[in-house]
């Protein structure tokens, strides 16, 4: 009988240092998981540093190996579509570069899928470890706000690391959506997920590529991707401010038909000025949010463009 084939793809923005690392451990996992057809698929996302020459290196050594170049760096989340698009496996895994998702995990996820009938295993850290406490906070903080806005659910500490079925794989390759939130695409489409939980690893070399600025920007992207509830807000702000208002203007005509018209109440108007347009400007923004999203998703752009794959390295 033909082997099943698995892919493992791996996102890599500057990974020069981690390769290595990374390539000796998946491929000690591949000799336990003799039962399966490897293919490694690296995407390099646009590095400045020695990471593509390290993957021409890798792909000439081992035919297992096969890497997609980026024009530019387009981002993790491009990356690991392209990584989906371009696989060729029967189960596709999805994994960091820098070993914080532990190839070692990839034997006991697939006897989910293969033994227990689930179409996915997704992977959370339960820790935070070695991580700043702050960013911790907000992170959780995220998790709340977005787990109330939104119908798809985000599981806290969720992170990219899984394995899935083919099936599960084309159905995300059809969400051809520009605005890319992963950890929603994946609950969007569905089918059965298992859990397993891990505690942090920390990044075997170089460092982390998101900052705490970079994060807060994907963590607006997520909510804008999959909840419409700021909109719902901005309307529901609105009406109370003109209810707020009609009560006022009576509450004027009345006492000034009762005590006449003196000119007074100066700071109390310039405050309610402040307020009022702060609102506005605040609403016009969550709606401009919006209608960027939805402009960049009417030009069609390429999520990714690539410029060379280990095919052109032979
Ligand atoms: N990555 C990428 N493009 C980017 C940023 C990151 O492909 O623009 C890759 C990176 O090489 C790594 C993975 O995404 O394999 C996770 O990045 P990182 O370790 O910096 O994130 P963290 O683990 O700190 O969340
Ligand atoms: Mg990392």
């Amino acid at each position: 009988m033909k082997k099943e084939k698995i892919s493992i793809v791996v996102p890599c923005y500057n990974e020069e240092e981690s390769l290595k690392y990374f390539y000796d451990e998946i491929t000690k996992v591949s000799k336990e998981m003799d039962d399966l057809d490897f293919e490694y698929l690296f995407v390099n996302d646009g590095s400045s540093d020695k990471t593509l020459d390290e993957l021409r290196s890798l792909s000439k050594k081992d035919k297992r190996v096969r890497y997609i170049s980026f024009s530019r760096n387009f981002g993790k989340e491009s990356a690991m579509y392209a990584g989906l698009v371009e696989s060729t496996g029967d189960y596709v895994a999805i994994m960091d570069a820098d070993l914080q998702d532990p190839p070692s995990m990839l034997s006991k996820m697939y006897k989910y899928i293969k033994e227990e009938g689930y179409d996915s295993v997704g992977t959370r850290r339960v820790t935070r470890k070695g991580e700043p406490p702050i960013r911790s906070f907000f992170a959780r903080m995220f998790y709340k706000i977005i787990n109330k806005m939104s119908k798809v659910e985000m599981v806290d500490g969720a992170r990219d690391y899984r394995l899935m079925t083919r099936q599960m794989v084309n159905a995300i390759i059809d969400l051809k959506e520009y605005n890319r939130y992963s950890k929603g695409l994946f609950s969007f489409v569905g089918f059965n997920t298992k859990w397993l939980e891990y505690e942090n690893v920390e990044r075997v070399a170089g460092e982390t590529k998101w900052s705490f600025w970079k994060l807060f920007i994907y963590a607006l992207d997520g909510i804008t991707a999959f909840s419409t509830v700021p909109l719902a807000i901005s309307s529901i702000i609105g009406i109370i401010f003109c209810l707020i208002s009609m009560i006022m203007i009576f509450v004027i005509i009345i006492k000034t038909l009762i005590f006449g018209d003196p000119v007074s109440g100066w700071p109390s108007m310039m405050c309610v000025i402040f307020l009022v347009s702060g609102i506005q400007l605040f609403c016009i923004g969550i709606l401009g949010q919006y209608l960027s999203k939805t402009y960049l998703e009417t030009k069609k752009r390429p999520i990714y463009i690539v410029k060379e794959t280990e095919k052109d390295n032979k």
